[in-house]
């Protein structure tokens, strides 16, 4: 069968991607071998933060006292109820991608897994469809570390994790980075014991140590145990449990747990694409290897998404569908390099980030200005009575750019983004230290905090 062009993967660049060419009058054919939606729809971001939220409104009916409300009794989560909520926002979400694709006028939606034989010719079972524009959008899945004895226990991944609808007694989780922080949270709130098991001196390592060192001590003042420098990983069986050995700098060298979650990293899904036979070049851990503008080293043929190992959000996956389709179709030269990293972490309170962290700016030899606020003196958090965190700003000193920000605190998750469009923007910092913002809010003490810059 020959189309015009074959996207594969219906996670989150694959749809709009399919909608762009259809609607610009090409023959289109979306493959999806599962969960319409992909990652981020069916076992990423929407079901976590409809778990957030749940665990937020649990945390928040604990300290209800504190804000002067009473409530009859005691607090307790109901983990079918909070499952169901999590299914059917899921549901509803995957089932309208679902609807979205099929009704595309001049695109054919094929369900099944996808393989190349050539460079523009995939099979999808009995179907060996040819085009001459390929898209790839096949995402990635949670890494299974070859830790000694993970195959003689009984591990989750996010996804299976996602499938208990009872808390476990105690979730041990193996990888104290993003994914896992907001389970150990999520978890420790409905009221699970909790440990976080790290190898590396810190959590969160890429970031600066001031906001690992905050995000340990908010974790642990809700109970949730931490154990850094955990060399030599490997678990056993102990009856219905799991002992997992963590020969730490510090504490006991086992953590026994109901359940293990394995939260160390993501791989892409190109082992089972067929790629050599088309041609296009892998890197060493796998990801797709391609170009500024997102092609990949066969003709025809472009990568999107966590695939190619450029980004490994949604935002960062929709934004390669931006390029990829201003670049072909509306003859603009958009370059992924002009992305500038930004993200979050959703545990509670969350972080916020863009740009490079202190060290980054530093490693780059760039003479930085930083400014700080803890969250105490921020109005907003205080009269919410959330004051943990701090916001802290990066700045070039030689030409008054802003290098990057990281709040920590209540609302951090949307305050960041008035520093990143200033990045965007190519301002200065002063322009933003200039602007008059709302009362009161988190974002009004920014250019209080940019003016009030210093050199360490
Ligand atoms: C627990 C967790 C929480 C997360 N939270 C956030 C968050 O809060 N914010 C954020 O920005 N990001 C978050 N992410 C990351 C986000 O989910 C991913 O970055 C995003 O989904 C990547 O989108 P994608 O389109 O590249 O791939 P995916 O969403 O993974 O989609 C790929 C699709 O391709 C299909 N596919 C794969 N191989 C084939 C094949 N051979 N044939 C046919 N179809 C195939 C898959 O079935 C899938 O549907 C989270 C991830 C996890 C795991």
């Amino acid at each position: 069968m020959n189309f015009d062009a074959i996207v594969i993967g219906a996670g989150q660049a694959g749809p709009p991607m399919a909608q762009r060419l259809s609607g610009a009058g090409m023959k289109v054919a979306l493959i999806e071998r599962k969960l319409f939606g992909g990652t981020c729809v069916n076992t990423g971001c929407w079901p976590t933060k409809t778990l957030v939220a749940s665990a937020h409104a649990a945390h928040l009916a604990r300290r209800a006292a504190d804000f002067g409300v009473v409530l009859g009794g005691a607090v307790s989560v109901d983990m079918k109820r909070v499952k169901a909520r999590q299914d059917a926002l899921v549901r509803g979400q995957r089932e309208g991608v679902e609807r979205w694709v099929t009704d595309l006028p001049n695109c054919t939606v094929f369900r099944g897994h996808a393989r190349f034989e050539a460079p523009r010719r995939i099979r999808v079972g009995d179907d060996v469809l040819s085009a001459d524009k390929v898209f790839i959008n096949v995402g990635g899945r949670a890494n299974v570390p070859a830790m000694p004895g993970v195959d003689q226990v009984r591990t989750l991944t996010n996804t299976s994790l996602l499938e208990l609808d009872e808390l476990p007694r105690h979730l041990v989780v193996i990888g104290g980075s993003y994914i896992g922080l907001e389970f150990a949270q999520i978890h420790r709130r409905f009221g699970a014991q909790v440990t976080v098991v790290e190898m590396a001196p810190r959590l969160i390592q890429r970031e600066d140590p001031e906001v690992s060192d905050a995000i340990r001590d908010i974790l642990e003042a809700e109970g949730v145990q931490v154990r850094l420098e955990a060399k030599c990983i490997s678990f056993e069986p102990d009856g219905q449990d799991i002992r997992v050995h963590v020969d730490c700098s510090d504490g006991e060298p086992q953590v026994t747990g109901s359940h293990v979650l394995l939260a160390v990293g993501r791989r892409p899904n190109t082992d089972d694409l067929g790629l050599d036979a088309a041609g296009i070049e892998l890197d060493r851990r796998g990801y797709i290897v391609v170009d500024d503008a997102l092609k990949t080293s066969a003709d025809g043929v472009w990568a999107l998404g966590d695939c190619n190992g450029r980004g490994a959000f949604t935002h960062t996956a929709y934004n390669d569908f931006e390029i990829v389709a201003a670049n072909l179709l509306d003859g603009e030269a958009r370059r992924v390099s002009d992305r500038i990293p930004t993200y979050a972490l959703f545990t509670d309170p969350p972080l916020g980030r863009c740009g490079m962290s202190e060290a980054e700016a530093r490693a780059a030899g760039k003479r930085v200005l930083v400014g700080r606020r803890p969250m105490t003196k921020v109005g907003r958090a205080v009269e919410k009575d959330e004051t943990q965190g701090f916001m802290k700003i990066v700045v070039d000193a030689d030409t008054k750019a802003i290098l990057g920000a990281a709040i920590l605190g209540t609302e951090g998750d949307e305050a960041v983004h008035g520093i990143l469009d200033t990045m965007y923007a190519k301002a200065p910092y002063t322009t933003l230290q200039r602007a008059v913002h709302i009362h009161p809010t988190v974002s009004e003490l920014i250019p209080t905090v940019l003016g009030e810059l210093k050199a360490s």
